[in-house]
């Protein structure tokens, strides 16, 4: 298993809606990349030091950043003429002189209920991730990216802008934050999901097969490694998830990436009509995926609880994937393909 590091300086406010597993055992299959002489170098290791070394390998995994670049209002007409390899020089900058009674006004226009992540905020997290585990092999980042309410606080700061203009802002954002994350581990790999408020048209909305999907999908595939970036692309561009071959020291291990927006009771098409059929491919494709060797566990809980208010309150809407058959499972008993095993869900449901 890997642990997950949690970094106070990122807010986790939000459900996790885009799953990445990681079909292998870690603790039988990390391991560093074997040479003659590491091998060497392992034998003369206790069983007991050996099998430890051989069963950790650290990672850094990251979720609902929530970048809000819409804190300053007054810099976003100069964030919106930039490229995102700009914005760090931008954001920088002192903030304006009314930052503070523009932001809540903005805030206020938009009902928002917290405070996403400025710059700063996002520096300072990235300088927390660096000093607790300035050895992490890979990251993952699990969705959410970009600030809640993100299509109000445009529409507010920006009014006569086109749709096409908005998708672009949003898609310079995730390019922006992937960068930054990418540039603070450099030579990690840092594999990337989308989540319900990354998107080109709204919270929960996304068309499947969309130019919005090809274009970040060339984001989230830049950092991969070249020989797998191909596929990433042609997968993602269908529905927003991919499969890959992780890097050393990752061996054989198969990193699958899902899409569970489309499994949403919320999800909508950029339209707002509804698309089942987005779904239904995506589990078809996942059910080709190769078959783990040795799955971490036969069901892997999809959805992280609603963020509770009571540690008492009750989940609404828990879904399980299982392995075992490649079943959604929702706790309403709802299932989304009729194809798996009754047993699969039932048990759980
Ligand atoms: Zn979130």
């Amino acid at each position: 298993m890997i642990s997950i590091c949690k970094f106070s300086g990122l807010r986790i406010t939000f459900w996790l809606w885009l799953l990445i597993l990681l079909v292998s055992s870690l603790a039988s299959r990390g391991e560093t990349q074997s040479s003659s002489s590491s091998r060497d170098g392992q034998r003369r290791l206790s069983a007991k030091g050996a099998e430890a070394e051989d069963r950790t390998i650290p990672a850094i995994l990251v979720s609902d950043i929530h970048f809000d670049p819409f804190h300053d209002p007054a810099r976003v007409q100069q964030l919106v003429g930039a490229p995102a390899s700009q914005w760090s020089s931008i954001l920088t900058a002192p903030p304006s002189p009314n930052q503070q009674q523009a932001f809540a006004a903005l805030q206020q226009s938009c009902h928002a209920r917290g405070v996403d992540t400025p710059y700063t905020l996002l520096q300072s997290s990235l300088q927390a991730m660096r000093t607790r585990q300035p050895d992490a092999k890979f990251m993952t980042v699990s969705g959410d990216l970009i600030a809640h309410s993100f299509s109000c606080r445009y529409a507010t700061l920006l009014p006569g802008s086109t749709q096409s203009d908005y998708q672009a802002f949003v898609l310079k954002t995730l390019d922006f934050v992937i960068g930054e994350l990418r540039a603070s581990f450099s030579g990690v790999p840092v594999y990337v999901a989308l989540g319900n408020n990354d998107t080109g048209c709204g919270d929960y909305q996304l068309d499947a097969g969309s130019d919005f999907l090809v274009r970040a999908g060339r984001i989230v595939a830049a950092g991969l490694p070249l020989s797998e970036q191909q596929q990433a692309l042609k997968e993602f561009a269908k529905g927003g998830y991919f499969s890959l071959t992780m890097e050393a020291p990752m061996r054989d291990t198969r990193l699958i990436v899902l899409n569970d927006l489309f499994l949403s009771p919320k999800y909508t098409t950029c339209a707002g009509g509804p698309d089942p059929a987005a779904a239904i491919t995506e589990m078809a494709w996942f059910r080709v995926q190769p078959t783990p060797i040795r799955p971490v566990g036969q069901i892997v809980e999809m959805e992280r609880r609603e963020r509770a208010t009571s540690p008492t309150k009750p989940v609404r809407h828990s879904r399980w994937l299982s392995t075992e058959c490649g079943e959604i499972c929702r706790f309403d008993g709802l299932k989304l393909s009729g194809t798996a095993k009754p047993s699969c869900c039932s048990r759980r449901s």
